[in-house]
C-alpha cells in the first residue's frame, strides 16, 4: 500500500472567487461573514476533490485569505509592533498588515524562493514576541473534521519562517529568537494534537538554500523540541536537492520527511540508503511547478522497487504546492486539443495521484485506460511536429561566438554611436509604457472580442501613440518611446505572435494578495513567424525627427514569466526565444530605428537557489540576451532595463550583457543600488531611475537633481543618462507629465554643472 497527499492545493478557487471577494470587501461591498463564506467554500470543494481522487489526508493550512506567511505571523502571535495590534489580530487587521493603513506602510513583499509567488516578509526585532495568537488553522482543521476529511495541517517550519523574516534593528541575529518560538511551535502542535490529528507536515523549503553553519545545526535543536509535543511530523523540503543539507535533514527526529523528486531526483538513492527503518519517505514525483503530464510509466518503473520495501511508508505527492500552478484543465475550452492532452493543472495532477496510487494497490487493471492515455499523450508530445521544428534546432545548432558578440568592443561604438546621435550629455529618456489609460484598456478589449475591427484597433493605437509622441516632445525628452498602448502585458504580447506558445483562458496563479497572473505555456520550439513591434515603431518614428527608442522584451524574462517545456534544458528555450528576439532587433534596425531596448526585469530573478549554480546560468542568460542584440551594427545602441534588484553580487553578469545603456530602478534606495556600478567600473552607459513610478507622488526637479548629483559621484558623468525607475503603464497622465517636466529640468541643471 502506498499513500497519497498534497502538500498544498490553489487556494485562488476555480474562477478566482478569493480575489473576487477579497477585492469586493476591501471596496466595503461584501462583510466579513461573506468573505468568510466564499473562502470556506474554497476549502470544502478542495477537500472534497483531495478526497475523490483517494487522497489518505487532507492538506489544512494552505489556504490563506492574503499569504501563508502572513498567516504565520498572524499565528505566532508577532504582528509587527509599529501596528499597535494585539497578540491575535482580526481579519481587518490581518489585510492591514498586508496593504497598509493610514498610519502604517504595508508589510514588506519578497518572492518565494525561485517562484512568481510574493509573500509577506515577516519583520523581527530583538524583543519580538511570540505567543499563541489566531485560531485559524485550528478553526479550519475542525472545519474539515466536521465535514469528515482527515486533515494533515501544514506549517511553515520555524527554520524557514525565521530564515525569511527581516531583521528590524541592529546588532541582532533573528535566529537567535529560535529559542523563544519553539515553544510556542510546541504549543501549535499539541493542540492539534489534541484535535485528533495525527500527521502535521511542517515545510522547511530552506533545506534546499545554502544555509549558513548555525542554521543548520540549529535544525536538530529545533526537531527535537517540537518532537515533544508528540504528533507525528512530516519535514518537507522542496525547490530543489538537499546536497549538504541532506543527511542532517534525514537524521532529524521527525516520522517522515518529503523530497521532492523532480528537481533532486539524483539525491534519491542516498535519501533511501541513509532514511531510518522507522520513517516514511513522501517521495514529490509529480512536479508541482510545472504544467506538464506526469510520466506515470516512468515513475512507477523509477518507485517500484522502493515501494515493494517500503510499502506503506512509501508516500506519493507532488514536489511541492500546487499553489504554483493554475487550478483545472477544465475551463480550457479554447485551447488546441492536442497541447491540451500534454497539461496537468492541479486538478490533473491528483488524478495522477490517483492512478498512481491505484497501480501501487493492486488496481492496476483498473486504471489501464488512465495508464493507456498518459503514454499516448506523452509520446504524442514527444513527437508532435507543433513541438519540434527543425529550422529551428538547424538554427540553434549553427550559433557561433560571433552571433553573441557585438562586432566592435563599447569604445568604438560608443564613439559612432555619440557621434550619430548627438544627444545631450544626461540624455532623457523614460522606460517605455506611457499611461494605460481606459480608453486604450477598453479598445484593447474590444478588438480582443471582435467588437473593434482591426482597421479602427489601429486608428485607436496610433492616435495614442501620436498623443505621446507629442507629449514627450513638448516635455523636451530626448530619446522617445512609442508608449506600448498595443501592450497589455511585456511577455503575453509577444508570446502571442511566436511561434511555440499557447495561451490558457483562465490558467491564473497567485501572484500575491489577490493579484493572479497568467503565465504563457511554451510547448514547442519557438520562432518569430513575422515583426512584431515594427509597425508601431516606424509609425512612431515617422511623428518625431527625435530618436524613436524600439522596446522589445528579453529573452530571459519571456522565459521566466512563463511555463517553461521540461523536454529541453531552460537554456535551449532560452537560446531559441533569443533568436526570435534577435530577427525583431535587426528588422527594427533595416526600418531606421536605431536605439532599441531590450527588457529583461527578470534577469535576476533566474538565479537558481543555489550559489554554486549561479556561474552556469549567468553564462546562459547573459549569452541569450547578446544573441538577441548582437545582430545590428555598432551605430545601432542597445538598451536594456532591469527593475528593482540587488545587482551587487552579479555585476560581471550584467556587463557580460554588453548593453550600450541599462537603465534601473534606484530611487527607492537613494541610489545606494548604484554605488556597485561605481565601485565595479561598470564600463557601460547607465541611467538609473531618478523617480519612484510605484507612487502617485510627483517628485520635484530638486529631489531629482539631488539624485543625479549623487549619481554622479559614482558613475563617470558622460556615462550618465536620465529616467524614471520603470514603465508609467499605471500612472495617470497629469502626474506623469509633471514629473518628467521636473525631470528634464533636473537633467537640464546637471548638464549646466559638469
Ligand atoms: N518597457 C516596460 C515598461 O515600460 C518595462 C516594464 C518592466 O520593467 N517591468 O512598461
Ligand atoms: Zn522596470
Amino acid at each position: 500500500m502506498a499513500l497519497t497527499h498534497v502538500l498544498g492545493v490553489p487556494r485562488i478557487g476555480p474562477n478566482r472567487e478569493l480575489k473576487f471577494a477579497q477585492e469586493a470587501f476591501w471596496r466595503g461591498e461584501i462583510d466579513e461573514a461573506a468573505l468568510r463564506a466564499v473562502a470556506s467554500g474554497i476549502r470544502q470543494a478542495n477537500w472534497r476533490r483531495q478526497h475523490e481522487a483517494g487522497l489518505d489526508f487532507v492538506s489544512v493550512g494552505d489556504f490563506a485569505f492574503y499569504d501563508p506567511m502572513l498567516n504565520h505571523v498572524a499565528l505566532l502571535g508577532c504582528a509587527p509592533a509599529r501596528f499597535g495590534f494585539g497578540e491575535k489580530i482580526s481579519l481587518p487587521e490581518y489585510f492591514q498588515l498586508a496593504r497598509g493603513n493610514d498610519a502604517c506602510h504595508a508589510m514588506e513583499m519578497t518572492k518565494w524562493f525561485d517562484t512568481n509567488y510574493h509573500y509577506l516578509v515577516p519583520e523581527l526585532k530583538p524583543d519580538t514576541p511570540f505567543s499563541l495568537g489566531a485560531e485559524w488553522l485550528f478553526d479550519e482543521v475542525a472545519e474539515a473534521q466536521t465535514a469528515g476529511f482527515n486533515p494533515k495541517p501544514v506549517l511553515i517550519g520555524p527554520l524557514t519562517f525565521l530564515h525569511l523574516a527581516k531583521e528590524k534593528g541592529n546588532d541582532f541575529n533573528r535566529l537567535d529568537l529560535l529559542d523563544r518560538l519553539l515553544p510556542v511551535y510546541a504549543q501549535i502542535l499539541a493542540r492539534l494534537k489534541a484535535q485528533g490529528v495525527e500527521w502535521v507536515q511542517v515545510d522547511e523549503p530552506v533545506l534546499a538554500l545554502d544555509l549558513p553553519g548555525n542554521w543548520r545545526t540549529a535544525f536538530e535543536r529545533a526537531y527535537h523540541h517540537l518532537n515533544t509535543a508528540g504528533v507525528k511530523l512530516l519535514l518537507a523540503s522542496y525547490f530543489g536537492p538537499l546536497r549538504e543539507n541532506l543527511l542532517m535533514a534525514l537524521k532529524l527526529p521527525v516520522a517522515g520527511v518529503h523530497v521532492d523528486c523532480v528537481r533532486g531526483g539524483d539525491e534519491l538513492a542516498q535519501v533511501i540508503d541513509w532514511l531510518s527503518a522507522t520513517k516514511i519517505l513522501s517521495a514529490g514525483v509529480i512536479d508541482g511547478r510545472n504544467i506538464w503530464k506526469t510520466d506515470l510509466a516512468a515513475v512507477l518503473g523509477r518507485f517500484d522497487g522502493l515501494h515493494q520495501r517500503l510499502g506503506n511508508r512509501l508516500w506519493l505527492a507532488p514536489s511541492c504546492s500546487l499553489a504554483h500552478v493554475p487550478v483545472s484543465l477544465a475551463a480550457e475550452t479554447a485551447l488546441d486539443p492536442e497541447i491540451s492532452s500534454w497539461l496537468a493543472f492541479a486538478d490533473e495532477k491528483l488524478d495522477e495521484l490517483a492512478t498512481l496510487k491505484a497501480v501501487f494497490n493492486g488496481g492496476r487493471q483498473a486504471v489501464a485506460a488512465k495508464l493507456a492515455d498518459n503514454a499516448a499523450a506523452l509520446a504524442s508530445r514527444r513527437t508532435s511536429n507543433r513541438v519540434h521544428d527543425a529550422a529551428v534546432s538547424v538554427r540553434l545548432a549553427a550559433l557561433t561566438a560571433t552571433h553573441d558578440t557585438r562586432n566592435s568592443a563599447l569604445a568604438i561604438r560608443q564613439t559612432v554611436q555619440r557621434a550619430r546621435f548627438n544627444l545631450p550629455a544626461f540624455p532623457t529618456t523614460t522606460i517605455g509604457s506611457f499611461p494605460q489609460t481606459p480608453e486604450i484598456r477598453s479598445a484593447r478589449a474590444r478588438f480582443k472580442k471582435g467588437g473593434l475591427d482591426e482597421a479602427d484597433y489601429t486608428a485607436a493605437m496610433r492616435r495614442e501613440i501620436a498623443h505621446a509622441v507629442a507629449k514627450q516632445e513638448a516635455l523636451g525628452l530626448d530619446v522617445l518611446v512609442h508608449g506600448e498602448a498595443e501592450r497589455n502585458d511585456m511577455v503575453e504580447y509577444f508570446g502571442e505572435q511566436l511561434a511555440g506558445f499557447a495561451f490558457s483562458q483562465n490558467g491564473w496563479v497567485q501572484s500575491y494578495g489577490s493579484r493572479c497572473v497568467k503565465p504563457p505555456i511554451i510547448y514547442g520550439d519557438v520562432s518569430r513567424p513575422g515583426p512584431m513591434t515594427v509597425g508601431w515603431t516606424t509609425y512612431a518614428q515617422s511623428l518625431t525627427v527625435r530618436p524613436m527608442k524600439g522596446m522589445l522584451t528579453g529573452p530571459v524574462t519571456i522565459l521566466q514569466w512563463s511555463f517553461v517545456r521540461d523536454d529541453q534544458p531552460r537554456s535551449t528555450t532560452a537560446l531559441q526565444i533569443a533568436l526570435a528576439i534577435r530577427d525583431e532587433v535587426v528588422d527594427l534596425e533595416a526600418a531606421g530605428i536605431g536605439i532599441i531596448q531590450i527588457d529583461e526585469p527578470a534577469y535576476r530573478e533566474g538565479l537558481p537557489l543555489r550559489k554554486a549554480d549561479w556561474p552556469t546560468y549567468l553564462d546562459w542568460a547573459s549569452r541569450a540576451f547578446r544573441i538577441s542584440a548582437s545582430g545590428v551594427a555598432d551605430a545601432t545602441q542597445i538598451h536594456t532595463h532591469m527593475c528593482y534588484s540587488e545587482f551587487n553580487d552579479i555585476l560581471p553578469a550584467i556587463a557580460a550583457m554588453d548593453a550600450d545603456v541599462i537603465t534601473i530602478e534606484t530611487s527607492r534606495s537613494d541610489m545606494e543600488l548604484l554605488r556597485g556600478f561605481g565601485d565595479f567600473n561598470y564600463p557601460n552607459e547607465i541611467g538609473p531611475g531618478v523617480y519612484d513610478i510605484h507612487s502617485p507622488r510627483v517628485p520635484s526637479a530638486d529631489d531629482m537633481t539631488r539624485l543625479l548629483e549623487k549619481a554622479a559621484q559614482v558613475i563617470p558623468p558622460r556615462n550618465l543618462w536620465v529616467n524614471p525607475d520603470c514603465g508609467l503603464k499605471t500612472r495617470g497622465w497629469a502626474e506623469t507629465e509633471a514629473a518628467l517636466a521636473n525631470m528634464v529640468t533636473a537633467a537640464r541643471v546637471l548638464r549646466e554643472a559638469y
